[in-house]
């Protein structure tokens, strides 16, 4: 061992002494204490299947070995359940789902063969909101051997403890300051730094893979995504609901509104827990200027279940509420939507089915708070959005929520938002995206060229058919030319977003015979996936591959003419062409810093020959009409 290597301790030691470490979990807001009937549902300590969790008295989780272990030996006590991998991250941990069923056989075509409606539950896409995991534990547990199994006799549940399971275990204390325990956090994002619910369209990591996986494979009646919230404080302490207000799936939306959301909330409030809906502060500070709800885009995951007509449900604990009070919420959503699958989970199948075959003429690429004018987007600089005048006045809503009072900061002068703990009722505008928006018109089909095998992959790899050319095609499609475009966040610092840059276009449309090479894709959208594959493929739609940057090759332009060759023959068109000639003279007169410009005017008459690149700036995806 080096010498400054044994020193090192030392070092430690002294710098940790010299700096003071304020613990966050001592300044957060105050909290009410909290008692309520799901307290029952904590296990006594002599019980053998009491998790790590309740163990601890809900101070601390279970890291990723001793979740698994103790799952394993859950899942092999009880013929109920079965663990299986469904994939592994890239620092080469399974990522496990438990599968729970009274099927004997517990492959995806027995267990959709029995006919019975399965609730898929994910907890830990962000792993230091890890609710999800311990409340399932517990509830597997019931299931298995508290008297519970009754739970299972009409539907399947299947459950992912953790699904970022790389950033599970890059675990600490400081992870998440906004949020009261438990003691030891993982982190937001995977170990490629990208945060997995972002990447539910272009599908970067493995762990949106093995999701997507198990929705195509068993094919479950409702997804649900648990999440701890970050921000504004009120007294719900467990907040769901689909983002989707009639999105693309109003079947199931008219569903989960009406029967779900009613269900579940009594349900709630029967155990002691305040249930509510969705809650994101307008001005992303407090609710003085009400809440919005907005179709965050398929890169969520449950917007991205509701592109693909699966019935699908976010869910926000309230991240200053105490650990305990929030898996104990958990556990009680989970059991009542489980219930309520039971009796109504065939109504919620038929309606699905019903999403999955109506095939509108055209298709919204996003939704927009008709109130607005400016899209609110998850993850930009904040704008102002700018109130249309003369649109139908916005819902309001009862909202529990907690006093704040504005002080003024010592460290910065300015003023800065303090939350008093005192409950308050108010009456606050409720702004829902419930406007279709850029209507793209559904074409019959599109083609893919086989030169982009990796977005061919992808597509695949949602479930969405294809036909794959055995030979090369030729058909009229129509495409885009880019007339346009820039980089998103072209002014910010740090251009890229979750490992992409990307890119947004001004195209016009051209019809044209392209020949496509085997190995191209023709995917029809008269299918289930229909509205995801446009949402995937549309240069305008800001989860289309081509928004993401995958097809930013065509951007360049490969080919050169010298201007020794461009001069003498530019000569000879505008000879030759008494048309050309003129669109030349009135493109000087019009745009002096062409006419002044001899690289620029070279360039043109380049474009004007046949020796142009006629692939430069065309979106090679092509809409068959
Ligand atoms: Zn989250």
């Amino acid at each position: 061992m080096p010498y400054f290597q044994r020193l090192k301790p030392l070092f430690l030691a002294v710098i940790l002494l010299q700096c003071t470490i304020v613990k966050s979990q001592d300044i957060l807001p105050p909290v009410p204490e909290w008692h309520g009937k799901s307290e029952a549902l904590i296990a006594q300590p002599d019980n053998k299947w009491i998790t790590h969790t309740e163990k601890s008295g809900f101070v601390t989780t279970p890291n990723y070995a001793e979740t698994m272990a103790w799952l394993k030996k859950l899942t092999e006590a009880t013929p109920l359940m079965s663990m299986i991998s469904i994939g592994k991250s890239v620092e080469g941990r399974d990522i496990y789902m438990v599968i729970a069923s009274t099927e004997q056989v517990k492959t995806p075509d027995a267990l959709k063969k029995s006919g019975k409606p399965a609730l898929f539950v994910e907890a830990g896409i962000h792993s230091g909101e890890i609710d999800g995991k311990d409340a399932g534990m517990m509830l597997l547990r019931d299931i298995a051997f508290g008297g519970k199994k009754s739970l299972l006799d009409k539907i399947n549940f299947y459950f992912i403890p953790i699904l970022n399971v790389d950033g599970h275990e890059r675990s600490s204390p400081y992870n998440r300051p906004n949020q009261r325990g438990p003691k030891n956090m993982g982190w937001r994002t995977n170990a490629q730094n990208l945060n997995i619910n972002r990447d539910f369209a272009k599908i970067d990591t493995k762990e949106a893979r093995a999701v997507i996986k198990v929705m195509n494979e068993y094919d479950p009646a409702m997804f649900m995504d648990i999440h701890v919230t970050d921000g504004a404080d009120y007294q719900y302490d467990i907040t769901f609901g689909g983002y989707g207000q009639d999105g693309y799936s109003p079947q199931i939306s008219q569903w989960l509104k009406n029967t779900f959301k009613v269900k579940a909330d009594e349900a709630l409030k029967g155990q002691g827990h305040i249930p509510g809906q969705l809650m994101f502060a307008f001005n992303d500070k407090d609710f003085s200027e009400g809440n919005i709800l907005s179709l965050g885009g398929a890169r969520f995951s449950d917007s991205y279940g509701d592109t693909r007509h699966l019935a699908s449900v976010l869910v926000e604990n309230h991240s200053l509420k105490p650990f305990k009070q929030r898996v104990l919420g958990t556990y009680v959503l989970l059991e009542a939507t489980m219930k309520l699958l039971a009796t109504e989970g065939r109504e919620l199948v038929e309606r699905t089915k019903k999403d999955r075959s109506t095939f509108a003429d055209e298709v919204p690429m996003e939704f927009k708070v008709p109130q607005l004018q400016k899209t609110v987007v998850f993850d930009a600089e904040p704008e102002a959005a700018a109130m249309v005048k003369g649109v139908q006045a916005p819902d309001s809503m009862v909202h529990l929520g907690v006093e704040h009072i504005t002080k003024i900061s010592e460290i910065t002068g300015k003023p800065y938002l303090q939350w008093t703990g005192k409950p308050i009722t108010q009456t606050i505008v409720n702004y829902k995206a419930t406007l279709p928006s850029n209507l793209i018109k559904r074409p019959k089909a599109y083609y893919v060229p086989a030169a982009w095998p990796d977005v061919i992959e992808r597509l695949q790899a949602h479930g969405i058919s294809v036909e794959v050319l055995a030979e090369a095609r030729e058909v009229e499609v129509e495409l885009d030319r880019i007339l346009s475009y820039k980089l998103e966040n072209e002014s910010k610092q740090v251009r890229a977003f979750e490992g992409h840059m990307q890119l947004n276009a001004v195209t016009e449309l051209f019809t044209q015979k392209k020949v496509y090479a085997p190995g191209s894709v023709r995917i029809p959208t008269d299918q289930a996936l229909g509205e995801l594959a446009m949402i995937l493929l549309e240069p305008s739609s800001k989860d289309s591959y081509f928004s993401w940057g995958f097809f930013n090759e065509i951007l360049q332009r490969t080919e050169y003419m010298e201007a020794y060759v461009i001069e003498p023959m530019a000569q000879k068109m505008l000879a030759e062409n008494p048309a050309l000639k003129a669109e030349f003279e009135q493109k000087k007169a019009e745009d002096p810093s062409f006419a002044g410009n001899a690289g620029a005017i070279l360039s043109w008459f380049y474009s004007k020959s046949p020796y142009y690149d006629d692939r430069y700036l065309i979106y090679p995806v092509g809409r068959e009409k």
